[in-house]
């Protein structure tokens, strides 16, 4: 499945996050801290600390689906709330979970469920909103694999307030030292084969900004129902008709003259 271990660097102002298919299944002893859409597992970590996810996780939770413009059907409470598994710290998360070491959090998109571990910085405001985005616009959505990831990273990244307002900086400087990535290619790209830092930073930068660009630009419901089309079974380059858009050439273009103006 082209989704499985679908890795996410993200350096710079970016989260780290990796998205997988697959849960490990090493058991831990766990103790938990429930609210209405989530359960918080945790070891040794400071009861403020959980008490301040459960707060900033319902928070987000009703957030980002106004952000995109989604009408919630299937609500997260009872068995279907989302589990949020707090390691003791980057070690303990490394270890158990087999990630990367600059892997800052991993998501198990179809079973809602987030593993992490305490972070200094951007824990609250990156990775959190980050991780739930990806939950959230992939339960909207559905699996479908022709979805570009430059979506999927943009969504989640659209979440992370100082990322959403960095982006577009980091997008007009590429246009003007003429290493900005158009959006066939970005289309195209495959992140996680990338190994150049910078060519990867521009692949989030642009793919928050042109989520950003099309949300400020036709409005939440439109993309909504686009995400919708989606959703149904329409093929990307189809359902680009909500933008007044006939293909990804057409986006481009309106992207880069709104940047430009
Ligand atoms: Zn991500």
């Amino acid at each position: 499945m082209k989704y499985k271990f679908f890795v996410a660097f993200i350096v710079l102002f970016f989260a780290l996050c990796v998205v997988s298919h697959d849960v490990s299944a090493k058991e831990k002893k766990w103790r938990q801290k429930k609210s209405e859409h989530f359960i918080v597992y945790f070891q040794d970590v400071p009861n403020d600390f959980i008490e301040e996810i459960i707060d900033e996780a319902e928070r987000h939770y009703i957030k980002i689906t106004q952000n995109l413009g989604f009408t919630r059907y299937d609500f997260w409470i009872w068995d279907n709330r989302a589990k949020i598994y707090i390691y003791d710290d980057k070690d303990d998360f490394i270890n158990t979970t087999n990630q990367p070491q600059w892997s800052g959090g991993v998501v198990h998109y179809q079973q809602k469920i987030i593993k992490t571990y305490p972070q200094m910085a951007g824990f609250f405001d990156s990775l959190l909103p980050h991780e739930l985005g990806h939950i959230i616009f992939r339960e909207f959505v559905g699996n479908d694999t022709r979805i570009p990831l430059w979506l999927d990273e943009g969504v989640a990244s659209y979440q992370e307030r100082t990322k959403r307002i960095a982006a577009d900086r980091v997008v007009k400087r590429a246009l003007k030292m003429e290493s900005f990535i158009g959006l066939e290619e970005l289309t195209k790209m495959d992140v996680r084969k990338v190994t150049d830092r910078k060519q990867v930073e521009l692949f989030y930068a642009e793919s928050v900004s042109v989520v950003n660009f099309i949300i400020s630009k036709y409005g939440r419901g439109i993309f909504g129902w686009f995400c919708r089309d989606l959703r149904d079974g329409d093929d990307f380059k189809s359902a680009l008709w909500r933008f007044h858009c006939r293909d990804l050439e057409a986006l481009n273009k309106k992207w880069v003259k709104y940047l430009k103006e």
